[in-house]
């Protein structure tokens, strides 16, 4: 019986269970898998060097004929194969370090296709290759495979050969090509001049030129895109269709008191925002909305008036945060705004005496409306969802797009806003929220000086310290921030600990606090609140106080060991200075001299736009890093590159909004192998590992 694509691995003619298990360690386990399974990279066989024409340092590919060889073990752990070689040029010793299997091979007069690095010999003066790739030439028939042809080289894993997996693949194409079914519509091929798919995976795999490898990457990076945003802006439409909440009939009492207990104006960006979301929540239509906005934007406003409008309406407003000391930061200052207006609010803590725990559910379920705030966790776990009004998710890019559904469709689609700070490059914008509605809030407050930020090396601290004596006297506030990575975290721990005693030492007519993540969230708390009321008057802290921590009296910030942190980390951190109007700095502490180091610094001195050092940041350490480990939201692609192929996706994505603007359901002709695509994975081609 013929195999279909989605046959197991090890009915592939040459595969069978042992190498089958080898393979499903590799995440291939259908004829499909191996389909798409992409090069790692090539190696370029086209044109082989000679032997006379190879230099010394070199890393080359080159065929050659042993004429005699020896092997000895040098040490324990070091046996060496030595052959003396030749090609038409020239002379070479090859050597092979710990590959003794490779003895019962090695022959006099037998022809090998070689890779490794060339150097020169003291003794022989002749050049030498230590080999770590071998290919044996049998015959012309091998020759002709193994030269002058691009040669794909695939990931491996223990106990499977380079040339093992090159013939699984090759095999698997000869059966698999024919049941390769291409859907994307030809009038959009045609329109954008994309390539065939079978010839596209084909140029992957076995590439003719470079040109041709190019155009068939861009069909694949295409394909990977639009199925994505198809699925994306088709799970829009639908939410759009089936989201049928209550609209909150909000009357704008609660709100105007608000502004009028304000000590300050709205800026424009904040009024306008604001007036998007009081205009989604009017709709039937639950809202699905992301604010994004730099540091001290003033985010928080928009989202006490969009709880007050919940509360307006007889609603519960939910507000979750991503860590303890944010949500009770929240907590602290809704309560203190919302004094005047009677409002009922509680706070959800990870230990809560039964005490507590009862008053606040007692809070939650009663029938007067209220506002409930927590760690997303939390409130999962304690609070009914039922009648909540809205939901707001503070820092939103900690989470993902699937977890983000998960949680809408168990409250039942009540309206929902998702606020982040972290500027998101556009590109990830596009792939990982393409289905919410953006606002973005791009001004600052008025009267914010933006904190001069400085690169000092440690022998300079001294005089920072004298820069921090005189800013205490005028009752202003420090953070000094050392970093925190989990590898090392006691030896981590260690340096903050040391550096609050000295400090202690230093500063010692002032109070000095300390607060890390190993301390239980009431002590961070008493730590934190300490500091915002100036009992505490430097606060030595690891990067607990990253996000949203608001003390608008603190004006200097120096951060230890500043290249280990991330761009955007840093931008992060700096946000917590300068939020009161007057100049602040930011002293960036460095041992490392390194170019790299340097160049990172600049982009982070020079510029204060939150977006531009998140881009240059993906650029440098990937998305992974920047949007934190918990980021479950970016889909695997196989070729698509975010950063690179930013065009791409832009293209993509249009043509999927106008697939969709014409044909909602895709069950038009023309549009049912889209549809089918999308429907099923598992006998279609390019699919994407979707978190
Ligand atoms: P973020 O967007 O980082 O969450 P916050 O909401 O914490 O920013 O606001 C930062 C600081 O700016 C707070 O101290 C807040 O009171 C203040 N603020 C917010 N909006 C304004 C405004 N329109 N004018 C002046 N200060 C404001
Ligand atoms: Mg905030």
């Amino acid at each position: 019986m013929g195999l279909l694509l989605t046959s197991d691995v090890q009915y592939i003619k040459g595969v069978g269970p042992a190498i089958g298990q080898l393979l499903n360690k590799l995440g291939l386990y259908t004829l499909k898998d191996c389909l798409v399974f992409f090069p790692r990279e090539y190696d370029d066989r086209r044109k082989l060097p000679c032997v006379k024409e190879v230099e010394c340092g070199d890393t080359v590919t080159i065929v050659l004929t042993i004429e005699s060889m020896s092997d000895k073990k040098i040490k324990k752990g070091l046996h060496v194969i030595e052959a003396v070689t030749f090609d038409s040029s020239d002379w070479m010793k090859a050597v092979w370090f710990n590959q003794s299997y490779l003895l019962k091979v090695l022959k006099p007069g037998l022809k090998l296709l070689v890779k490794g690095k060339v150097e020169t010999n003291l003794f022989t003066y002749m050049p030498q290759i230590n080999v770590s790739e071998t290919e044996i030439l049998r015959s012309l028939e091998d020759i002709k495979k193994s030269t002058g042809v691009i040669i794909p080289i695939y990931n491996l894993t223990a106990g499977l050969y380079q040339a093992q997996i090159r013939d699984i693949i090759k095999q698997s194409f000869l059966i698999g090509k024919t049941l390769i079914e291409d859907n994307l519509t030809s009038h959009i091929k045609q329109e954008y001049q994309l390539m065939d798919l079978l010839p596209a995976i084909t140029e992957i795999h076995y590439p003719t030129s470079v040109e041709n490898y190019k155009k068939a990457r861009y069909r694949i990076v295409f394909d990977e895109f639009f199925f994505y945003q198809l699925r994306l802006e088709s799970q829009r439409i639908q939410h759009k269709l089936i989201a049928k909440t209550n609209p909150l009939i909000h009357t704008h009492i609660l709100i105007n008191q608000y502004y009028q207990a304000l000590p300050y104006n709205l800026t424009n960006a904040q009024q306008k925002v604001i007036s998007e979301i009081l205009e989604d929540l009017r709709k039937p239509v639950a809202m699905n909305r992301l604010i994004q906005g730099d540091v001290g934007s003033g985010k928080t406003d928009v989202a006490i008036v969009t709880l007050l409008a919940a509360i307006e309406s007889g609603k519960n407003g939910i507000l979750m945060a991503p860590t303890e000391i944010l949500a009770t930061q929240h907590y602290l200052k809704i309560k203190a705004l919302l004094a005047p207006f009677n409002i009922q609010s509680t706070l959800l803590k990870g230990k809560m005496k039964k005490r507590e725990k009862e008053e606040s559910l007692a809070i939650i379920e009663s029938p007067e409306p209220c506002i409930i705030i927590g760690t997303h966790s939390l409130i999962e776990q304690y609070v009914s969802l039922s009648n909540c009004g809205v939901m707001i998710i503070d820092e939103q890019h900690r989470f993902g797009v699937m977890q983000r559904i998960k949680l809408q469709d168990k409250a039942n689609n009540p309206h929902c806003l998702f606020m982040t700070a972290t500027p998101i490059p556009r590109s990830y914008m596009l792939t990982c929220f393409g289905d919410l509605d953006k606002s973005i809030i791009d001004e600052l407050p008025p009267g914010r000086v933006k904190p001069i930020t400085s690169l000092i090396s440690e022998e300079l601290l001294p005089q920072i310290y004298q820069k921090c004596a005189e800013r205490l006297r005028l009752k202003e506030q420090i953070y000094i921030v050392f970093p925190l990575v989990e590898e090392s975290e006691k030896v981590d721990l260690k340096s903050a600990v040391d550096g609050y005693e000295s400090i202690c030492i230093i500063f010692k007519e002032y109070r000095v606090g300390l607060i890390h993540g190993r301390m239980k969230p009431d002590e961070k708390n008493e730590i934190m609140q300490a500091f915002k009321e100036n009992k505490i008057q430097l606060l030595v802290s690891t990067t607990v106080i990253e996000v949203g921590v608001d003390v608008p009296n603190a004006t200097i910030m120096i951060i230890q060991d500043a290249d280990r942190f991330g761009l955007s980390q840093l931008h992060q951190l700096r946000g917590r200075i300068g939020r009161g109007g007057k100049q602040s700095y930011c002293f960036l502490i460095s041992k490392s001299n390194s170019e790299q180091a340097k160049k990172r610094f600049k982009a982070i001195t020079d510029t204060s736009d939150g977006f531009k050092i998140a881009e240059y940041d993906l650029k440098i350490r990937g998305p992974g890093d920047v949007l934190g480990t918990r980021q479950a939201g970016l889909p695997q692609f196989q070729l698509a590159d975010l950063l690179r192929d930013e065009h791409v996706l832009l293209l993509a994505r249009k043509v999927a909004k106008q697939v969709l603007t014409e044909d909602p359901q895709l069950i038009s002709a023309t549009y049912q192998s889209l549809n089918k695509q999308l429907t099923s994975f598992t006998d279609t081609i390019i699919g994407q590992h979707l978190n």
